[in-house]
């Protein structure tokens, strides 16, 4: 998978290694979110992660494969939608 157009301006870039962007069962989620809140391209990254399907795994806009699927059967249309901090209510 090539890196989509709106990386250059992703906060994940400069993350530190440790940060794990595909966190297994039981592993936090939380360092990626907090990345992602404060990410400049997080609308782009968001429409780009739905429109990437429900296989689309890891943490991308701050959603995990699962919130996105929620969403995504939810009918959120991709041009509409914005990174989750201005959009989803707690519980996606
Ligand atoms: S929103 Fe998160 S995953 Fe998407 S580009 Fe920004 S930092 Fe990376």
């Amino acid at each position: 998978m090539s890196r989509p157009s709106f990386h250059e301006d992703a906060a994940c870039r400069e993350a530190p290694l440790s940060v794990t962007w595909f966190p297994g069962r039981g592993q936090s989620t939380a360092p990626a979110v907090k990345i992602c809140a404060s990410c400049l391209a997080a609308d782009e990254c968001l429409v780009w992660a739905l429109d990437h399907g429900d296989d689309l795994q890891g943490i991308w806009s701050g959603t995990t494969q699962r919130q996105r699927q929620r969403m995504r059967r939810a009918g959120l249309a991709t041009h509409a939608v914005h990174s989750p901090y201005r959009l989803v209510p707690s519980g996606w």
